[in-house]
């Protein structure tokens, strides 16, 4: 289904075409004709699925009546507020509003944390109808009567249970004391836990729920690696998997700040152009960090959680978690970062036996094993315990020096032979990369739970037109909570 059916306007319509965007992605189909019909949506969404385009451009076409040329503020009252948990994120969606309405007299802004707010209260003065805002800040703004949200239209709440994790639940509820009751609300969320299901009701008024990719599903473009290694021999281990591989841009995960910074110096010092990104750096820092590493002349970016959420760079074929989160869901949105928009990508993890209990959540959340490949320069030492309470990884194991299919170096991997399921003869060589999608962009990525994804899907795949009515009648079952009223409307 090409977008000029989903009710998108010819100035938006060529917006999306200067971007090489052909087709929709299942997200995009589902929400833009419901988003441009008024209705309120809960959207089941990662990045990585379009759906800051999903709600980016229904919202414009919406607000398309209001365009205006009038030097005047009072013709460009804010009416769509969009807010997001992170600065990154907040430019992120920026970027997009202003690719997507390049061609529309309609005037946008981004408003965050960190930065001087002088600049940020001229440019409001001077009228703007879509604001991306983080909570905080939004909020000093409104203290300061530095703008007014009664004019606010559409309401966008994007990674709400991200915002929750960070602790803007109040802030939320108090930002929408200011906005006037009438208005369409959009929600966002990668996962749907109570607080989320809770946040949604007080919000959102009969929303349609649409979910494109199953809770914590990851894309299976993505191959998953786990390196077992001591402690104090990881830096070592990154920087050989970094120089054997001839790695050009690597998003590395630390816990904490204090690690990202400690491991930026050490690859420094080994020559490797190297910069952190997290909540202790100033945000002239984490974007020139991104930008140098988006434009290549940064070799490895290294990230905690909070500021890496929602990171959009393209091609990024490498995440390694240089230590497992603590969370698991924190797992699926680090690795996130790759097999992006059909891309193929590698999460790589350097894993001790101390977290090895990690590993076993993260598995559990995945519902998968993931392949342990040991190397042999940094085979742990005989003594070692298992890295996983129920298996064994031998002290000694059959070396495998058959060549790799890509890069690595022929002694790459030591085998994992035992009776255990490190032994399920999978060489390196046997890795699956899947098929290419047949659907070049998305198809692949998303693992649906909707009957109407599967049947979309579908007929994009064997080239049958589709309606969108069709779409929209599919009695996909939803969360009771959210009372969804056209989901299960019959057209
Ligand atoms: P998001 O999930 O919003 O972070 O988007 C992920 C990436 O997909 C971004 O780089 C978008 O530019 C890209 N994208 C969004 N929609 C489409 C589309 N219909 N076709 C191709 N790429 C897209």
């Amino acid at each position: 289904m090409p977008f000029k059916q989903l009710g998108l306007s010819t100035d938006i319509l060529r917006a999306i075409s200067d971007q090489g965007y052909v087709n929709p992605t299942p997200i995009q189909k589902q929400a833009i004709p419901i988003i441009i019909e008024g209705q309120d949506v809960m959207g089941g969404a990662q990045t990585g699925t379009g759906k800051t385009a999903g709600f980016t451009l229904p919202m414009l076409q919406r607000l398309e009546r209001h365009a205006n040329t009038s030097m005047s503020p009072a013709k460009h009252p804010i009416r769509a507020l969009i807010l997001v948990p992170t600065r990154e994120l907040a430019l992120q969606v920026y970027e997009s509003v202003k690719i997507y309405s390049k061609y529309l007299p309609l005037r946008s802004t981004v408003i965050y944390g960190g930065v001087n707010i002088d600049t940020q209260i001229d440019i409001l003065r001077s009228g703007v109808e879509i604001l991306v805002a983080t909570p905080g800040r939004l909020l000093d703004h409104l203290q300061q009567k530095n703008l007014v949200l009664s004019k606010v239209e559409i309401l966008i709440l994007d990674e709400a249970d991200r915002m929750l994790d960070m602790g803007f639940l109040p802030d939320i509820k108090q930002i929408t004391q200011s906005l006037p009751d009438h208005r369409q609300n959009l929600m966002f969320s990668a996962t749907f836990s109570e607080e989320i299901r809770k946040l949604a009701n007080k919000i959102l008024k009969q929303p349609v729920v649409i979910e494109v990719a199953k809770q914590n599903s990851v894309s299976e473009l993505i191959t998953h690696i786990v390196h077992p290694v001591e402690s104090a021999r990881k830096q070592e281990l990154l920087i050989w998997l970094i120089t054997q591989q001839n790695l050009k841009q690597v998003l590395v995960f630390t816990r904490t700040k204090q690690g990202a910074d400690r491991l930026t110096q050490q690859l420094a010092r080994q020559g490797i152009s190297t910069a952190a990104i997290h909540g202790d750096r100033n945000q002239l820092q984490r974007t020139q960090a991104l930008e140098s590493f988006k434009q290549g002349s940064i070799q490895v970016l290294v990230a905690t959680e909070v500021a890496a959420r929602g990171l959009d760079i393209e091609e990024l074929t490498h995440v390694i978690n240089f230590e497992l989160p603590n969370n698991p869901e924190d797992y699926v949105h680090r690795i996130g970062r790759t097999g992006r928009a059909g891309a193929k990508g590698y999460a790589i993890s350097l894993v001790s036996q101390e977290e090895s209990h990690l590993l076993i959540d993260i598995e559990k959340l995945l519902k998968t094993k993931i392949r342990i490949e040991e190397i042999k320069a940094f085979e742990q030492k005989s003594t070692a315990q298992p890295i996983s309470g129920k298996e064994t990884i031998p002290a000694k194991k059959p070396r495998n020096n058959t060549p790799p299919q890509n890069k690595r170096p022929n002694n790459y991997i030591k085998q994992n032979g035992s009776a255990s399921r490190f032994n399920k003869e999978e060489t390196f060589r046997n890795v699956r990369h899947p098929k290419s999608a047949e659907d070049p962009l998305f198809t692949q990525p998303y693992v649906s739970t909707a009957k109407i994804d599967i049947a979309t899907r579908q007929a994009d795949i064997s080239g049958k037109a589709e309606s969108i009515n069709a779409s929209r009648s599919s009695s996909k079952p939803v969360p009771a909570l959210f009372s969804p009223r056209v989901m299960n409307k019959q057209k």
